[in-house]
């Protein structure tokens, strides 16, 4: 059983600071008014984040309002957008994404938390974990199986949960190796009930809901990536630069130029490719084919291009304190969440 975590100083700071970020986002989700970001937006948004150099504040923040948000926004009513919506873009209301269950993470069709009709609303049993923000979510969107008959991705439901009533209750935050400034933990329902104004969609159609989402979900993902080694290189090119080596500098040993450039390159190329599939999707297109490209690609270059920093910095880049040690250790999870590496690639040869 994971034990509750203790984040080291800066990160605790962040975690703490970061929902001040979230004013911006009030003109993303308002219905009906204010601007809306495209599929752009969330590339250039995602990048931002990843720049901070901290992948927990990039996906707590990116989970509440570019994966969570919009689905509300997409998927609910106009009375469910004036109800949830205003608070949570605000950052008064924190939203979770409560999906992954302990018997099934990358396929979802073996999730076992069920909805049962109970007069008017529904009864929520089950488990969610490696929940990001359970901790300090009040709300969550979660997924339910509604019809036990149904096969494959059919008979399941979304729903909008609110933390605090009878029957819901989350975990200790997981003390994981990264990530140390988002919180993350199990969601547990035991015949929690849910107001049928709580249903998010049509019953019945989470499933396709959920899969609409996750063409956007990637490319947040993958532009996060992309600031993380943005940042990473910036550092590392001012730490080669200045550290004597032989009479010189290490930026002075052609392996170590050529090395950088070749990192410069491939982040200049997955960054086309994201920038392609962000334009293509903001003309209405589908990015499914670009989007798995990306999701299987970036995250193992990113580990590629951040190991290779933190080589080039020495001892030094291995210690606590440094930023390319936080960095390297933050760049774990996105090949794991959101779609493995693996899963990625079966999505890609299936639209060869
Ligand atoms: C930091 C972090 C934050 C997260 N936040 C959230 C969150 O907010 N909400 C949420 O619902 N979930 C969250 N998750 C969970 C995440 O979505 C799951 O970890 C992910 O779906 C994979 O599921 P799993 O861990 O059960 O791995 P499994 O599905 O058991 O897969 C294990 C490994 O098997 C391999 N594999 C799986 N399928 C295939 C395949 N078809 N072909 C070949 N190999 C395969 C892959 O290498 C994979 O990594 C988070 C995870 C992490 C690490």
């Amino acid at each position: 059983m994971p034990s509750r975590g203790k984040r080291p100083g800066r990160c605790r700071a962040m975690c703490t600071s970061k929902w001040g970020l979230l004013g911006f986002l009030v003109l993303r989700c308002r219905p009906n008014s204010g601007a809306d970001f495209d599929a752009l937006g969330t590339v250039i948004f995602g990048e931002e984040l990843g720049r901070s150099g901290f992948g927990g504040v990039a996906a707590s923040i990116a989970d509440h309002a570019d994966m969570a948000l919009p689905v509300v926004v997409g998927a609910g009513t106009r009375e469910q957008q004036r109800r949830f919506v205003p608070d949570v873009a605000a950052g008064r209301r924190i939203l979770g994404f409560a999906v992954t269950e302990p018997g099934g993470g990358s396929d979802l069709t073996r999730m076992k938390t069920t909805a049962v009709r109970d007069g008017d609303g529904w009864l929520l049993n089950g488990q969610k974990t490696f929940i990001t923000n359970a901790v300090s979510a009040d709300l969550f969107i979660t997924v339910a199986r509604t019809d036990p008959a149904a096969r494959g991705a059919k008979g399941f439901s979304l729903f909008v949960v609110e933390k605090g009533s009878q029957g819901i209750s989350v975990g200790s935050n997981f003390n994981k190796t990264g990530w140390c400034s988002s919180d993350m933990s199990e969601v547990f329902f035991e015949n929690f009930r849910v107001p049928s104004g709580n249903l998010l969609g049509e019953e019945g159609r989470g499933f396709y809901v959920l899969m609409q989402r996750l063409e956007r979900e990637r490319m947040s993902m993958c532009s996060q990536c992309i600031g993380m080694m943005e940042r990473a290189l910036e550092i590392t090119l001012q730490y080669v630069k200045n550290r004597p080596a032989y009479g010189r500098t290490l930026w002075d040993l052609q392996s170590i130029r050529h090395e950088m450039a070749g990192y410069a390159s491939d982040l200049a190329a997955a960054k086309l490719l994201i920038y392609h599939a962000a334009a293509k999707k903001s003309r209405g297109e589908s990015t499914r084919l670009e989007t798995s490209m990306m999701k299987a690609t970036v995250p193992q270059l990113m580990k590629r291009l951040v190991d290779g920093c933190v080589q080039m910095h020495g001892a030094s880049g291995y210690m606590r304190g440094m930023e390319i040690e936080r960095i390297w250790r933050d760049t774990r999870p996105f090949s794991l969440g959101g779609g493995a590496a693996a899963v990625m690639l079966d999505e890609v040869a299936k639209l060869l």
